[in-house]
Order: C-alpha cells, then structure tokens, then sequence
C-alpha cells in the first residue's frame, strides 16, 4: 500500500523529528502565571513578527477568535463579517455561546468585501439598533479558496472603520500564507487591525497552538477571558516550543504547498468531469467542481479513500483539497493519476 495523501486539510501535519526534539528540550513554567519561558518567547516573537505590542498563546484558532470578538465586544452587540467566514460558519455557534453577538453577514467574492459594502450595514446610533462593535476579515479566506486581501481593499475598510470608530479583527490562521505567496510582511497587513489571530497548527506543522496579538490593555483583557473559557495552560511550554520551532523552520516553505497546490490544481483542470478555476489557486487550498453523469461527491471520495488519497467533500459538487509539509510533489502526482483513473 503507497503512503496516504492526506490533503483534506492542512491541520493533519505532524510534528517532525526535528520539533519533536525542541518539544522535549523545552524550558517550562506556569504559563497562567506568567512562568513558562517557551511560552513567553514564542507570544514575544509573534508579537514582534506582527508589530503588535503582545500576544498571548491559545489551544486553537477557534478560541483565538472568539477569545478577540468576547475581548472587544458586549452581549447584544453586533459584529460584520463575511456570510462564508470561519468565525461564522466553522465555530460551533461559538459568537452566539459565548461573545452573545450578533452577525450582519456581507456576501463576498471569494471571502473578499468591498469598502462600501462595510459601509452600508455599519449601524448608526439608535435605539433600535446592535451597536456595530467589530469588522472581521479572514486573510487567507478558507472557504474563499485560500484567497488572499488585496492591501489596497483592507486599507479602504480601514478607513471606513475609523470613519465610524469600529475596531477591526483579522483571522489571520493562515496569514503566513498570503506573506508567502505576496511577499508582504505579517505587519504590512497588521498594522490595518487592532487585533489578529495565527494558527501554528495549520501549514506551519505545529500540533497545538494560535495566538491572539493586540495591544498590551486587549492582550490582558484576553488573558482574562482565556481563563473564563478553561484555556489557562500550565507547563504549555512543550507546545509552544513546537510553535518556535515552526517559526523558525516552516514559514518560507510553504512556498512549496503554494506550488503542490497549482500543481494539483492543473492536473485536475485536465480530467473531464472535473472543473478548477486554476488562476483562483493562490496559496494552499484549492476547491474544485464534479459535473460527471453518474458520479457523485460522496462516491468519488470513498473512491479516493480506497486508493490512499484522502479530499473533503464540501458540498453537492464541490470537493476541497489543501497541500501542507507532509504532501510531496510525488503526493500530488500521485493524486492526480489517482483521480484520472477514479473518474474515467
Ligand atoms: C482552521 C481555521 C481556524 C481555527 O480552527 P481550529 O481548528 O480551531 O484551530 C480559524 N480560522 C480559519 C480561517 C481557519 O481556517
């Protein structure tokens, strides 16, 4: 049996022999006292890769969102994101549980808004009104594709944000992708967002981990709250010594999972029955179409499943697949005669 191709997500990685080692030679504290130096060191090193003042170490992205709307919005307020946004859609009602928000949903391309778009549906002050307490934009977009924020398009949000006094919240799980893919830097696009989120878990290959990154008086605030939702860690050191070690090792290859995927994306868009916007593949994710008679998502799947290469069913027709550090150039290739052969 060949290895398996697992590109049903990027969260699949494991940890390398190399961060395994950083894992077990890490220093270690008290984090919910401040103690643990892994820890400290990796919430400095993010705080400064971004141009924030602080930043503090969470169990997930998941709770890295939503430990930054809960730090900055009140119950019954309401927040603007994206109707395919993260936060909206893959976080378990999370907004509604614990920040006690309401959405003002905005249709997007690709996960993209348009500054006048924002504009619209900020509230004005009236009784009858959820104060508009937050923006949220996700960079890349998930389920945009691994979309990536023209500067240009968050700058004019920006302005729009200041205009009428709402603070703003990036998603920036997979942030380091669109550095990647643009050459930007974390704080070309931070400094438009008064807080921001990573995901070391994701394409950087860490096991466990995200951070919040803000202001010292948010990052505290934040603190408080990690403490409330159960996410007050003692010796995470061990886990934040994977994050250094991701750092230091795994954000100038995904470059390769940015090729894998336009390499997968062109083998695909060359079998009949499949559909892929190739030019929409700008960093690590890729979503295509199934339009076959008699081949249904599900069955070609479980077809996959069969030949070791694993995809994720999203919807009636449309299929995702994301590259990362444990999918080779032979993977992909793999992948695709696999899917000619499957859908033939
Ligand atoms: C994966 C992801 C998260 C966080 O997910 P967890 O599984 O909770 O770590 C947040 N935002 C985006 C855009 C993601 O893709």
């Amino acid at each position: 049996m060949p290895e398996i191709v697992d590109l049903r997500s990027d969260t699949v990685t494991k940890p390398s022999p190399g961060m395994r080692k950083a894992m077990a030679e890490a220093e270690v504290g008290d984090d919910v006292f401040h103690e643990d130096p892994s820890v400290n060191r990796l919430e400095e090193m993010v705080a400064a890769l971004y141009g924030k003042e602080a930043a503090v170490y969470v169990a997930s992205g998941t709770m890295a969102n939503q430990l930054a709307i809960r730090a900055q919005t009140h119950h019954g307020d309401e927040i603007i994101m994206e109707r395919t946004s993260h936060p909206f859609n893959s976080e378990a009602g999370a907004l509604a549980a614990l920040a006690g928000v309401q959405v003002n949903l905005v249709d997007g391309q690709q996960g993209i808004m348009d500054a006048e778009q924002i504009r619209a549906v900020v509230r004005s002050p009236n009784v009858h009104h959820a104060p508009t307490a937050l923006i949220c934009l996700e960079n890349t977009h998930n389920r945009g594709g691994g979309s990536i924020w023209p500067l240009d398009k968050i700058r004019s949000i920006r302005d729009v944000a200041t205009a009428t006094n709402v603070p703003m919240h990036l998603d920036g799980a997979r942030l380091l992708n669109a550095c990647v893919a643009t050459g930007l830097t974390p704080r070309d696009y931070a400094q438009y967002f008064d807080s921001c989120t990573l995901c070391l878990s994701k394409g950087l290959g860490a096991p466990v981990g995200s951070l919040v990154i803000g202001t010292k008086p948010f990052v505290e605030r934040v603190h408080r709250f990690r403490k409330q939702f159960g996410g007050g860690m003692r010796q995470a050191g061990i886990l934040a010594a994977a994050g250094i070690y991701a750092l230091q090792y795994n954000v100038e290859r995904l470059a390769e999972d940015h090729l894998n995927a336009v390499r997968l994306a062109r083998g695909l868009a060359d079998i009949g029955g499949l559909h892929i916007d190739v030019n929409a593949v700008v960093t690590n994710i890729l979503y295509f179409h199934v339009r076959h008679p008699g081949l249904t998502v599900p069955m070609l799947i479980e077809r996959l499943k069969t030949e070791g290469v694993l995809m994720l069913g999203t919807g009636p027709h449309s299929i995702r697949a994301v590259t990362h550090l444990d999918v080779s150039k032979e993977g992909i290739d793999r992948a695709i005669d696999v899917l000619r052969r499957v859908v033939r």
